[in-house]
């Protein structure tokens, strides 16, 4: 099966450059969504430290997604390669009497967990590094899920491409947890049904961003239609060509695009600046693809367009001067949208 065809796809964007790893959008996506029994240790929206293991644990070598268009084999993910939902005791810390003597700790003690590998990253003092790479589900155009789940309860919505599991129509087997190469379907045991981002379907249609990216304090998601030639989202992905989707090698086409990180400068022994870039190029192949280093150096062009005191359209779109309207563009529409509306979030 090839990518599926929609009328209009949603998409999002995300300056990685911008992210502080601050959790706002995990938590505003916890408070809306996943409030439910059975989704206690669901998250949505994740925000992981690179290089890093990630949600669910090393999900990277976990499998699935497409090759050469054949359907890979994928692993399950288990509860605590996500990091089962933590107790914390509430009860000793509040209502003991034992006051300052005890701290808030998991009960049991926790093995892995959502942000686990936190601000670790990698190389050497003075040169060590890391940032931050918040995930979602990617809306992909050829979805894995989709064609793995022989109930047919995964679809693609026609009207924005947004990617949705019928809960009715779910029995539970899990297929789609394997073959998502992303990892970002969760088990809700209790209501054995499968569960995964929605792209706020219910605001996207009252013409409303995600919550994820209204609440983002760094401001750096981007949410509109691919195909909207006045739009942030077209102007990033399609005519300058700065963001790009996470391992297009696994063969979905996500619909989530990332502004690659520029990288701090390693210090040589006498601790002065070097020409040498603290995050590896080869890293940031290994994620983003071949592309990212012609990226990079565009991002630096227009960087230094600014410092010389000129012009950069693409440095200015990506600072967005007018919150939340450079960042949103999306057309209002309920269940069917047919056209664009300028300037409505
Ligand atoms: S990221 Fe995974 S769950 Fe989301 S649409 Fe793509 S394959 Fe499906
Ligand atoms: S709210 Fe924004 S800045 Fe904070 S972690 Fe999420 S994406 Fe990054």
């Amino acid at each position: 099966m090839a990518g599926i065809k929609v009328k209009h796809q949603a998409a999002m964007v995300l300056d990685l450059n911008k992210c502080m790893g601050c959790q706002t959008c995990s938590i505003a996506c916890k408070r809306l969504w996943t409030r439910e029994e059975g989704m206690e240790y669901m998250w949505w929206n994740t925000v992981n430290t690179q290089p890093g293991l990630g949600t669910p644990k090393g999900w990277e070598t976990m499998g699935g997604g497409f090759k050469n268009g054949i359907p890979q084999k994928g692993q399950l993910p288990s509860i605590d390669e996500f990091g089962s939902n933590w107790e914390f005791n509430f009860e000793e810390v509040y209502y003991s009497g034992k006051g300052q003597k005890t701290y808030l700790k998991p009960n049991p003690a926790a093995k892995w967990g959502m942000n686990w590998d936190e601000d670790e990253g990698a190389g050497e003092w003075p040169n060590s590094y890391f940032f931050y790479l918040p995930r979602i589900c990617n809306h992909c155009t050829h979805p894995a899920c989709l064609e793995a789940c022989p109930r047919k309860a995964i679809y693609k919505r026609e009207e924005d491409g947004i990617v949705l599991i019928d809960q009715s129509r779910c029995k539970g087997y899990r297929f789609c947890m394997e073959a998502c190469p992303y990892k970002k379907i969760y088990f809700n045991e209790i209501k054995n049904v499968s569960q995964k981002c929605i792209f706020c379907y219910p605001r996207i249609e009252q013409g409303i961003t995600t919550a994820c990216s209204r609440q983002c304090p760094g401001r750096i998601r981007f949410v509109g239609y691919l195909d909207d030639e006045d739009g942030p989202i077209y102007k990033l992905v399609k005519k300058w060509q700065v963001a790009i989707p996470l391992h297009p090698e696994y063969g979905t086409e996500p619909n989530v695009y990332y502004v690659p990180p520029l990288s701090s400068s390693k210090l040589d022994a006498d601790f002065k600046i070097t020409n040498e870039p603290r995050i590896p190029l080869e890293y940031l192949e290994s994620l983003f693809g071949k592309d990212v280093g012609k990226i990079i150096e565009t991002l630096k062009a227009e960087r230094q367009k600014k410092v010389d005191g000129g012009k950069s359209e693409i440095l200015d779109t990506l600072i967005g001067y007018r919150w939340p309207k450079d960042f949103f563009k999306i057309p209002k529409g309920k269940g069917g949208v047919t056209s664009f509306q300028k300037g409505t979030l």
